[in-house]
């Protein structure tokens, strides 16, 4: 499930089959010189609030924690939450954020649960005022 690849000390992130353990010593061809292993990537997505202690694994699957952050933006819609992988920030959503407000409604939109898309309406016609009644 885990895409096998590393980050070697040089920091250029290569993919090997069957991938090699912290510290080995492998040939970066983007340097054309052996470099040392430093970090494993697994790909793991982790969803970290910055305001409370929600912090969850979503595995590899970038939709599934984008659903996760947005539904806790929702329920806390002043938290800052950010989506990382493998340490790495994707992005950061929050519902008082202009920026990202779209990214969560759009992304709740694909959520069948009814009190999302209740929420969501809800949330909606606050924040973008009255015009937005006939959805
Ligand atoms: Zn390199
Ligand atoms: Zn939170």
């Amino acid at each position: 499930m885990a895409s096998p690849r590393v980050i070697l000390t040089c920091k250029h992130e290569v993919t090997f089959d069957p991938p090699p353990s912290i510290g080995d010593e492998v040939y970066c061809r983007r340097c054309g010189l052996y470099r040392i292993v430093s970090q494993e990537l697994t790909g793991m997505i982790r969803v970290n609030c910055r305001q409370c202690p929600y912090c969850r694994y979503y595995g590899t699957d970038e939709r599934t924690a984008n659903l996760g952050a947005s539904k806790h933006s929702l329920r806390m819609p002043t938290h800052e939450i950010d989506i990382e992988r493998d340490g790495k920030l994707i992005r950061t959503v929050s519902m008082m954020d202009v920026e990202t407000l779209p990214f969560v409604v759009e992304t709740l939109k694909t959520q069948e649960d009814r009190w999302v898309r209740a929420l969501v309406r809800e949330f909606v016609k606050t924040y973008q005022g009255s015009d937005a009644s006939h959805t």
